[in-house]
């Protein structure tokens, strides 16, 4: 039988799809903080995203790493959940995204012109939690919703790359979590050694619009500069994006708030990352405490 996603999660403001399924959309910060008038997540900065017509959803949350820097719970796993398919996910979408935002339509801070653009979302960050390369139509999805004229953001861990290869959202991710294969394994405590398959996915980055992401964690993976910048160079990725561990959620149980580096310690490596590569920083948002680089070549 099934498991029921967890009631702690409702609490945390999941909305799951279907009572057998994990996959679920969970409005973020920015969001909400978009609506009312406020700042945008860095992904407007960045990419142009509007926060307030994004949504954050995942088809699973299941996942084949155990990072100690995620925010999740590694207890809420579905070990029966049944897949829901592309066309419920879609209809779910917009139901969703109006039950999880309707208490913000009295508020004096959301315009009725903002709210209901947010009713209508234009983007969806396939990122929440999990790895989504573990739903098994997650191609299908995507080109259900590019064909809907969403834009669609995919992050994924990398670690199977045969089926990002078949997906073609409009910018993706792939999460680099360390330098090497050891840092790896002692970082993320995958299900298997995946080190191959990342560094397959990574290789499928520079024929598409593409980003890699690498969590930056005080004193576990900010070292060697010289190895990410080779990673990232023979990636060929349209955007580097370097983000300091924020210590939150569930992370908290594994890890020390001094593992959170400030974003002068973020700036800085990922300086001494472009004195080896053709990559340079051109942004930067210090609130998110993200950099981003791109290839000056
Ligand atoms: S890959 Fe992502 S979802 Fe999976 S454990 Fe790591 S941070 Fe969490």
């Amino acid at each position: 039988m099934p498991l029921s996603p967890c009631k702690a999660l409702r609490g945390q403001g999941y909305q799951f799809f279907s009572p057998e399924s994990s996959a679920a959309v969970k409005p973020c910060l920015w969001c909400k903080k978009a609506l009312k008038g406020g700042e945008q997540c860095y992904k407007h900065q960045f990419y142009g995203i509007e926060s307030h017509r994004c949504v954050q959803m995942t088809p699973t949350l299941r996942c084949n790493h155990r990072c100690l820097f995620c925010w999740r719970s590694f207890e809420h796993e579905y070990p029966g959940e049944r897949e829901c398919t592309p066309e419920e996910i879609l209809t779910g979408l917009h139901d969703l995204q109006k039950k999880a935002l309707s208490g913000y339509k009295v508020s004096p801070y959301v315009t009725c012109e903002r709210f209901s653009e947010a009713l209508k979302p234009a983007h969806v960050a396939i990122s929440l939690s999990g790895e989504p390369t573990l739903y098994s139509q997650l191609p299908a999805l995507i080109d259900l919703l590019n064909s809907q004229g969403f834009t669609t953001f995919l992050v994924s861990n990398g670690t199977n790359p045969d089926v990002l290869a078949q997906c073609a959202p409009f910018q993706t991710y792939v999460s680099l979590p360390a330098p090497d294969e050891e840092t790896y394994l002692s970082i993320c405590r995958p299900a298997g050694d995946y080190w191959d398959e990342i560094c397959r996915s990574l290789a499928l980055l520079s024929t598409r619009r593409s980003a890699v992401r690498l969590t930056l964690v005080r004193g576990l993976n900010d070292h060697s500069p010289e190895k990410y910048a080779a990673l990232f160079e023979s990636s060929g990725a349209s955007y580097i994006e370097i983000k300091g561990y924020m210590y939150l959620g569930y992370s908290r149980k594994r890890l020390r708030r001094e593992h959170m580096p400030d974003h002068s310690h973020i700036r800085e490596f990922a300086g001494r990352i472009a004195q080896y590569c053709d990559y340079r920083i051109t942004d930067e948002n210090t609130k998110s405490r993200v950099i981003l680089l791109e290839n000056v070549a």
